[in-house]
């Protein structure tokens, strides 16, 4: 048959087309694949219709190009019907009228998914923005993750565009050989297409250093002569050992490829005589039935050992554990006999078929049910791999910087746009990546169309739709909600504005408060701020102050004693043993013996334990140098001290109050029922004026009970109160406590 620029009548070009269109078809019928001819038919002759009267940019029939891509697709890759239909049919939806629809109507729905997903990484990769290579690299390992297959047909498109690349003017030329070299041949290699990387490799070395191409090529054709030579002489001595073992078997020279060899030049830097790996030798061997690969396998390279000296560093058994690629084969560098080292590549039948043509040929090997149940096991063998790459497949990722594969996915935005966001992202997370208003307000989201929370973890292919509101204000717990290190930032930088607004706030209205009592911030006073609100640092403070968490109104009442006390001194006054000699006889037996302290003299607190308030017993504690804590008499913590430290104690009374208030809890418990808990507090608050700072009641199955933390004068007052709160209707107890476990 003639070259089809040749033929002048369409008579001949049909019957070219045909013969091309049988050809492919011969090769398909030999596979093992089931035949389903009459369905390749009809995708060929649709696909033929469709193209009519296009040519090429070659000027030969369009239908040309999809005839070659489902020949490869068979023939080199070795995929089936599916497939070979999807090829045919590969260019029909992006150049012509015809749709996905129509193709599903005709063809079922698989092989339409195909070429739709054919058609959607087309338009990137071919468009004219070179610069957009990576995110269309992207989306087409998006669509690969849907089906491999219209990987593995992009890779034959690719490679048919690649080996007709000539008729392209020079620009295109460059370009698409970058491309190939940047994303196909890795992809390829990926994929354990061996054949196909190398074809991929070579022919973008080819067009963008021609001269090279050239001069490599030429060389490699110069050195044909001594290589065969010495394949002779290398080769017989192996022959005749194997021939001995009684092996079928082939051996053939495999010259290393332009492009690789190139390549060692320039990662090496050596000269292209220098390349001493240019040979390697092949030993396919075709197993009986009953034999084990992987022993005859050994028992080659020990017959290989036997004649030439193995480098000890360069065995690599894959045989033992394949690649995470799926190649399998025994390699062994040994001393050649004119001194150089030369590889000895060893592979049974079945491992040189899955080399060259990767997976799709392992799945070939499996005997038995041939149909799509086995197909798509294959498929999903890949799909896997490619999730998860294994150590020594990493590289691939590497060399694409795309390691985030595995860790990325992919998000459409209601107009079709596609973002790339860690694994775990969710909704917040896709809201602020949009923008930052748009992350400030968003309130959800609709997912696929259906409305989900902030908090929604985003998958690969979803389509997102953020929605907002105005009234919308971030909370501090956005936070736990994003994986995003750049919503995490926003969220953090928009609090740390407010955090610090808030501070701000917290510490005016305390500088106002205590400038009111002619206080100062003293280091003292923010020191036991600090221990008595339970905060490690100032800014904490202020921002609990600024946050209402701390009332300002018992502020001066629990700090401000040492300046307060001269004014209150008036009306009340603690009187301690003078000293500890005398306190230690008075402590325990005699009150009427107590001394009375003078203001300046004086420190105390009381304690946190029992806060005893006017009208309890009490006892002083010497903490340290001048310095006391007062307990009730019964306090426990007291108790313990007067046995253990009995020489600091020292007998205390109130002498008279009214005006100091001092914190006091009492717990309550009675029946529920409406309105009993603000009866409660307007008791407390209203008709005994008495300030309460926490308030914490609970309501379950009709029973109230809860503590109430509240300011009070003296024992006196207290009583009263819980007198008056017993008469709420429902109250069944009401009690002193004096801390949290201890009940009165
Ligand atoms: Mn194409």
């Amino acid at each position: 048959m003639e070259n089809p620029q040749n033929l002048n009548n369409i008579e001949d070009e049909n019957a070219y087309i045909e013969n091309q269109y049988q050809e492919m078809l011969a090769i398909y019928k030999k596979s093992a694949h089931r035949q389903k001819i009459e369905l390749i038919d009809k995708a060929f002759r649709f696909a033929v219709d469709a193209h009519q009267g296009v040519r090429r940019r070659s000027g030969e029939p369009y239908i040309l190009h999809p005839i070659s891509v489902a020949r490869i697709v068979a023939e080199e890759i070795g995929l089936g019907s599916t497939s070979i239909c999807a090829a045919l049919l590969h260019d029909v939806v992006e150049d012509t009228e015809y749709t996905v629809e129509d193709i599903e109507e005709r063809f079922g729905k698989k092989i339409a998914q195909i070429v739709d997903g054919l058609t959607k990484i087309s338009g990137g990769v071919f468009g004219e923005q070179a610069s957009k290579q990576a995110e269309n690299f992207r989306k087409l390992l998006l669509t690969m993750s849907e089906d491999i297959r219209v990987v593995l047909i992009k890779m034959a498109d690719r490679l048919h565009n690649m080996r007709t690349l000539a008729s392209m003017p020079q620009a295109k030329q460059l370009k698409i050989a970058g491309e190939t070299q940047y994303i196909y041949a890795p992809l390829a290699n990926r994929l354990g297409l061996y054949a196909i990387k190398t074809e991929l490799e070579d022919l973008s070395f080819k067009y963008e250093h021609p001269d090279k191409y050239e001069e490599l090529s030429s060389k490699i054709a110069k050195t044909k002569e001594s290589r065969d030579k010495l394949f002779e002489m290398f080769s017989a001595p192996i022959s005749k050992a194997l021939d001995a073992l009684g092996l079928k078997y082939e051996i053939h020279t495999r010259v290393k490829s332009v492009y690789s060899i190139w390549r060692k030049m320039q990662t090496k830097n050596i000269p292209f005589e220098e390349v001493y790996d240019l040979l390697a030798l092949r030993i396919i061997f075709d197993p009986d039935e009953n034999q084990s690969e992987k022993k005859l396998c050994w028992e080659i390279y020990s017959a290989v050992t036997d004649q030439y000296k193995p480098h000890p560093d360069r065995i690599r058994d894959w045989v033992s554990t394949p690649r995470a690629n799926g190649y399998e084969a025994l390699h062994v560098t040994v001393m050649g006999p004119l001194g150089q080292w030369v590889e000895v590549q060893i592979r049974s039948r079945r491992m040189d078929d899955i080399a060259e043509k990767g997976f799709a040929a392992h799945w070939k090997y499996k005997t038995g049910e041939k149909d799509d149940s086995e197909l798509e096991k294959w498929l999903q063998t890949i799909k896997e791999l490619l999730e998860n790459p294994e150590p020594n497949a990493i590289d691939f990722l590497d060399t694409f910087k795309l390691n985030l594969f595995a860790s990325e996915i992919f998000v459409f935005t209601p107009n079709g746009d596609i973002k790339t966001m860690p694994q775990g992202s969710t909704v917040l997370d896709f809201a602020f990546l949009l923008h930052t208003d748009v992350g400030t307000t968003c309130i959800g989201a609709k997912v696929n169309h259906k409305l989900e929370p902030l908090s929604y973890v985003l998958n690969s292919g979803d389509q997102v739709e953020i929605l907002t509101s105005k009234k919308q204000t971030p909370s501090e717990d956005w936070i736990d909600y994003v994986k995003t290190a750049r919503a995490r930032a926003k969220i953090r930088s928009l609090f740390k504005k407010e955090y610090r607004n808030i501070m701000k706030k917290g510490e005016t209205s305390l500088k106002e408060l205590l400038d009111s009592h002619g206080q100062s911030m003293s280091r003292d006073l923010i020191s036991q701020m600090l221990e008595h609100y339970g905060k490690t640092k100032k800014e904490e403070l202020f921002y609990a102050i600024g946050k209402s968490q701390i009332n300002l109104d018992e502020v001066p009442k629990l700090f401000f004693k040492a300046k307060a006390e001269s004014k209150w001194m008036k009306f009340w006054k603690l009187q301690f043993g003078s000293n500890k000699k005398e306190a230690k006889e008075t402590a325990n037996t005699n009150k009427s013996k107590v001394l009375t302290l003078t203001e300046s003299s004086k420190n105390y607190r009381i304690a946190e334990c029992c806060q005893p308030i006017p009208g309890d017993d009490i006892l002083g504690f010497i903490e340290d140098e001048n310095k006391f804590v007062v307990h009730k008499c019964q306090c426990p913590v007291a108790m313990k001290l007067k046995a253990s430290h009995g020489d600091n104690i020292v007998s205390a009374v109130w002498e008279t109050h009214k005006v100091l208030s001092f914190p006091a809890t009492i717990r309550v418990n009675g029946i529920d029922s409406q309105g009993v808990l603000s009866r409660i507090l307007n008791v407390i608050s209203e008709e005994n004026e008495i300030n309460m700072t926490k308030v914490n009641i609970d309501t379950k199955d009709g029973i109230f009970e809860g503590d109430i933390t509240l300011y009070i004068h003296d024992v006196e007052d207290l009583n009263n109160l819980c007198l008056n709160l017993l008469k709420v209707h429902g109250m069944k107890s009401v009690n002193r406590i004096e801390n949290d476990k201890q009940g009165k």
